[in-house]
């Protein structure tokens, strides 16, 4: 393992946003003997552990992270368990596993395609769009708990709603999930059905500008987050090289060497007019790792 561990590795190339220092310690394991060994040497040497998937989710601290950063990009594969039932390894990407399943004719992770982060960062966030999420074909996932040990938990004791789970609060490295689909529909149709949900993110959704997707979870009720920061006028506003988008208020763009710092103003600033015009305190969807990020502001 300890060959395999790298010190001081940058990681704003492994975030969509292309923001945030480095990690103290960096591992990208692909083998459980390495990741067990990985995580025993950081409980005795009383390092925290982050866990991080595609990193299309995160702010990541201009400071980078302390303690040890695990990557699981590359802990990869999909079992077949029985007709429909699959178990999927955190670091899957969810649109490679979405076209595998609609190839095989099993609906269920259509909405999913352009959710373009890991199956871990899927389930810790109840990843959705379109009306569907996770939580719709999540059966069970297994982990590792601070003491090293794997543990299956049913979905149904992981708090999952809307954008969040217990996962959120606990430190815990998610290993797999157990997804259960619905065998027996065309492929082509489930392709047409991916087509569609493609060409919709493509019309309605910034692209060329290294971003997170939504920055803030929609509050609840009829006012979404987009709507209520558009009618703010904050769309085009920018600090440093964070900018929100033209074509969507809900997004943050990287113009071009934004750093974490810049971002975190400029939420802070749309949370802050918010709060202003429609007296709705805006949570953040996208996760803060590292030091030094106060959202209270
Ligand atoms: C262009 C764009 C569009 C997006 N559209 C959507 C959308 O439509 N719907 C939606 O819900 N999201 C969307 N997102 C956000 C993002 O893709 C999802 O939240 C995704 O599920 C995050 O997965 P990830 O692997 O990138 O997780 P990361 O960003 O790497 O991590 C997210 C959180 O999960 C934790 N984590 C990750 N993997 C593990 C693991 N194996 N064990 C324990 N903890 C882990 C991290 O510590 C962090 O707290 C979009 C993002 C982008 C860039």
């Amino acid at each position: 393992m300890k060959d395999q561990l790298q010190p001081g590795v940058s990681l704003a190339l492994l975030t969509a946003y292309q923001v945030g220092g480095p990690a103290e310690w960096y591992l990208q394991p692909t083998k459980a003997e390495v990741l067990d060994e990985a995580l025993g040497w950081a409980r005795r040497s009383e390092l925290p552990v982050t866990v991080i998937g595609a990193g299309t989710n995160l702010l990541i601290s201009d400071a980078g992270i302390g303690g040890l950063v695990i990557h699981l990009r590359s802990w990869r594969g999909t079992q077949i368990l029985e007709e429909g039932l699959i178990e999927v390894k955190a670091g899957e990407s969810i649109a490679a596993l979405t076209f595998q399943m609609a190839r095989r004719g099993w609906a269920g992770l259509e909405w999913a395609v352009g959710v373009p982060g890991s199956i871990g960062g899927a389930v810790v966030m109840n990843a959705g769009a379109h009306g569907a999420q996770f939580s719709d074909t999540l059966e069970s996932v297994e982990v590792l708990i601070e003491t090293g040990e794997r543990r299956r938990v049913a979905a149904g004791e992981l708090g999952l709603a809307y954008r969040s789970s217990l996962l959120q609060q606990r430190d815990w490295v998610v290993l797999s999930a157990r997804l259960r689909l619905a065998p027996g529909h065309e492929p082509a149709r489930l392709i047409e059905h991916i087509d569609e949900f493609n060409a919709f993110r493509h019309r309605t959704q910034p692209s060329g500008f290294p971003n997170c997707g939504s920055v803030f979870r929609n509050p609840g009720g009829e006012k979404k987050a987009g709507w209520m920061l558009d009618r703010s006028g904050l769309k085009g506003q920018s600090v440093g090289a964070a900018q929100v988008a033209e074509q969507h208020a809900n997004f943050i763009l990287n113009r071009g060497g934004a750093t974490a710092r810049d971002i975190l103003t400029l939420m802070i600033r749309m949370r802050d007019r918010v709060v202003a015009d429609w007296g709705i305190a805006l949570k953040p969807e996208v996760r803060f790792l590292g030091q030094g990020l106060n959202w209270a502001g």
